[in-house]
């Protein structure tokens, strides 16, 4: 079959929107009304007015967050038995279905008999992870979710994005954990 195509053609411009001048003039106009908006509603709160009315539409991330809703997909941890240790019975489960090939666990034996495995190391790699919540979903023991409501993903360096079995039994978030590089003189 013919796969039809239709060409728009790009719009001509007339001499005062080649130059955008006038485009330019509106963005300065429109960040001034928000300046001066916000000054005003600000100088206003700090005496005691108008304080049902929002000042501004930013927030001071990352010390302030928005809240999230209970089920967003967020960072993944491993959930612990009464004596602290993972409930993840190394069934490889969540490495098999994950579509991104992120996780990487290694079974040992348990030394409780009535247990027959458990991870000796669990990584996932943030940096390929595409949050699709697979993994939890697969897991037959509820040893793995992703309801730790951090979003922060960035890091100093590929490596430092995969979480290790120590990270997933204590989520920090990733800047919390890795230095900043050395200053170059
Ligand atoms: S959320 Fe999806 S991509 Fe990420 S580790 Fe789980 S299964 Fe893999
Ligand atoms: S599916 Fe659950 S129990 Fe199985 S390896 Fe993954 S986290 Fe562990």
């Amino acid at each position: 079959m013919a796969i039809r195509t239709k060409v728009v053609e790009r719009p001509k411009l007339n001499f005062w929107q080649r130059i955008y001048l006038s485009e330019v003039l509106r963005g300065i106009a429109i960040t001034s009304r928000h300046f001066w908006k916000n000054t005003f509603f600000h100088a206003m709160h700090a005496i005691g007015l108008f304080k049902g009315i929002q000042a501004a539409v930013t927030i001071l991330y990352p010390e302030h967050r928005r809240d999230m809703a209970k089920r967003s997909r967020t960072r993944h941890r491993l959930t612990k038995r009464a004596d602290g240790s993972a409930r993840c019975v190394a069934c490889m489960m969540c490495e098999t279905v994950c579509p991104a090939r992120c996780i990487t666990i290694v079974a040992e034996e348990h030394p409780d008999p009535t247990i027959e495995k458990r991870p000796a190391s669990f990584d996932i790699d943030l940096g390929k992870c595409v949050y699709c919540g697979f993994c939890v979903e697969a897991c037959p023991e509820d040893a793995i979710r992703m309801d730790t409501q951090i979003i922060d993903t960035a890091a100093y360096s590929r490596k430092a994005m995969v979480l290790d079995i120590r990270e997933l039994l204590n989520p920090n978030p990733l800047y919390s954990q890795v230095p900043p590089p050395a200053e170059k003189n």
